[in-house]
């Protein structure tokens, strides 16, 4: 299970981030990581007001932080699972674009994160961590494709799209099905999203090769182009 999990987080890493890869860009098992030892820090830190922060992020200096080193190793265990299944998703849902926000399927990946946050908090109720970890990790996984295979970044957001775990709030202004996001250059490959598109603010994401429309962005070009930013 440990190999398989260092091999596929190698091969994701490369399907992801070869293309332009910046020294400070990050991949899903990183961001993730990192994501829950802030939130562990933060949520220690609103119980406990005579917390001190640890000068390095890691799982056994918050756990000493925290005075729980007795539970590191379950601690590590957690997050593990957690990234597994993050990136898992890639694998198990390979075919399913919704899951990664491919095809403009913003409502339908939308719904896949706010009725994942319902099940991951009803498991923990009923104590079933294992299967909250892991519903957990799959819906982070959706969450952070939002960001690298739309144009969010590059209509120059640089805050969290709250909609995205907000029932009550639309997703805004994404791109209906027949308008064109894509520039052609001269030889008819598409390659860059339109211009008056990002101007204009419209959402829009890549779509996978097998079912890309003319008009639409292909995944790999906006990823590559999110990686510059991110
Ligand atoms: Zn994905």
């Amino acid at each position: 299970m440990r190999s398989l999990f260092v091999l596929l987080s190698f091969l994701i890493g490369v399907q992801n981030f070869y293309i332009l890869r910046k020294d400070n860009s990050k991949n899903h098992q990183e961001i993730t990581r990192i994501a829950i030892l802030r939130v562990t820090k933060e949520v220690r830190k609103s119980m406990d007001r005579r917390f001190q922060e640890p000068n390095k992020l890691d799982v056994k200096s918050l756990a000493r932080a925290c005075k729980k080193q007795e539970h590191e190793s379950h601690f590590q265990r957690g997050i593990r699972v957690i990234l597994y299944y993050n990136v898992m998703t890639d694998l198990t849902y390979s075919a399913s674009p919704h899951h990664h926000f491919d095809n403009e399927m913003f409502k339908e990946g939308k719904e896949l994160i706010t009725k994942g946050i319902h099940t991951t908090i009803d498991q923990m109720n009923r104590n079933l961590f294992d299967d909250a970890r892991k519903k957990l990790g799959e819906i982070m996984h959706t969450l952070q494709d939002f960001y690298s295979h739309s144009n969010w970044i590059e209509m120059g957001n640089t805050e969290p799209c709250t909609a995205l775990i907000n029932s009550d709030e639309n997703i805004p202004n994404p791109a209906d099905k027949n308008t064109k996001t894509c520039e052609d250059n001269p030889d008819g490959v598409d390659l860059k999203v339109k211009k008056d598109i990002l101007e204009r603010k419209i959402l829009t994401s890549g779509y996978t090769r097998k079912s890309n429309p003319k008009g639409k962005t292909l995944n790999h070009i906006i990823q590559s182009l999110q990686m510059l930013v991110c």
